[in-house]
């Protein structure tokens, strides 16, 4: 691995569904430390975006490179990837940390049991070792006293923040949010921008889509408009939300005002 490479770099990303081209052509690159802001209407390929970078979805053409190892995407015979490949995939998936809109905990499992279930199984931490990681991650996140509890009997806002501390347990280099906080009653919404807030503070690369441009322009240091599957303008914050040039960005800025 080499630790002087980009965070991640993206080239020329295309990805289709049948007849519909949803990315076509993004490329993107983050350095460590890099906070990046993606923004965009519904529909513009966000989501796509992130589920490439961490093979969710397959590309349909382009390269993905993670801290200088890059993505080889042969598909076998019948449009899936070969057992290498799949290796390769998750590998690189464990480096990664993913943050869903729908929290998507373990609903069988207690909030400790989410935190420690990929280190201890995928990553063969130990027990007790992953234990203790999890117990300082939950800590942090606000919800040590909540650890034997289920997901089910927690507030959105905690089990979102349960869903950030899980991701941060495989240490990842890279920390990708998919609108955290869309799902959220707007009262729960500040704590889990605060508890992303800190994780940006501390520098941890991130790559963030959200609908919150005020936390978006606290936070990032770019921020990426998409629409209709293409970079439409890019830039540091103050010059994206203070300055936009296309018009489509401007329009897009002011609906969610
Ligand atoms: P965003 O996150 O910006 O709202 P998405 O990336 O979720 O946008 O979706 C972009 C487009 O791709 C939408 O038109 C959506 O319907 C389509 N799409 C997303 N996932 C799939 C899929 N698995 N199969 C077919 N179409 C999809
Ligand atoms: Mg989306």
């Amino acid at each position: 691995m080499n630790v002087s490479a980009q965070a991640i770099d993206v080239r020329d990303l295309h990805k289709r569904f049948g007849p519909l081209e949803v990315l076509k052509g993004v490329s993107l690159s983050a350095k460590q430390g890099d906070v990046i802001a993606i923004i965009g209407g519904s529909g513009s390929g966000k989501s796509t975006f992130l589920r490439c970078i961490n093979m969710l979805e397959l590309p349909s053409a382009g390269s993905v490179t993670i801290h200088g190892e890059t993505i080889s995407m042969k598909k076998d015979g019948h449009g899936g990837l070969t057992p290498a490949d799949r290796r390769q995939v998750q590998r690189i998936r464990s480096r990664l940390g993913m943050v869903f809109q729908n929290f998507n905990l373990w609903q069988h499992m207690t909030v400790l049991q989410n935190v420690i279930e990929v280190p201890v199984h995928v990553l063969g931490v130990r027990k007790d070792e992953a234990i203790a990681i999890a117990e300082t991650l939950l800590r942090r996140v606000g919800l040590y006293e909540k650890r034997d509890a289920y997901p089910a009997f927690l507030s959105g806002g905690q089990q979102q923040r349960a869903a950030i501390a899980r991701a941060l347990a495989i240490q990842p280099l890279v920390m990708l949010f998919d609108e955290p906080t869309s799902a959220l009653d707007p009262e729960l919404v500040g704590e889990v921008l605060s508890v992303i807030g800190d994780l940006a503070r501390e520098k941890r690369t991130m790559i963030l889509v959200t609908h919150e441009m005020k936390f978006a322009r606290e936070v990032s240091n770019h921020v990426v408009f998409l629409a209709n599957g293409v970079i439409e303008e890019q830039g540091p914050p103050e010059q994206l939300f203070g300055a936009p040039k296309s018009e489509r960005l401007k329009k897009f800025i002011s609906s969610i005002h």
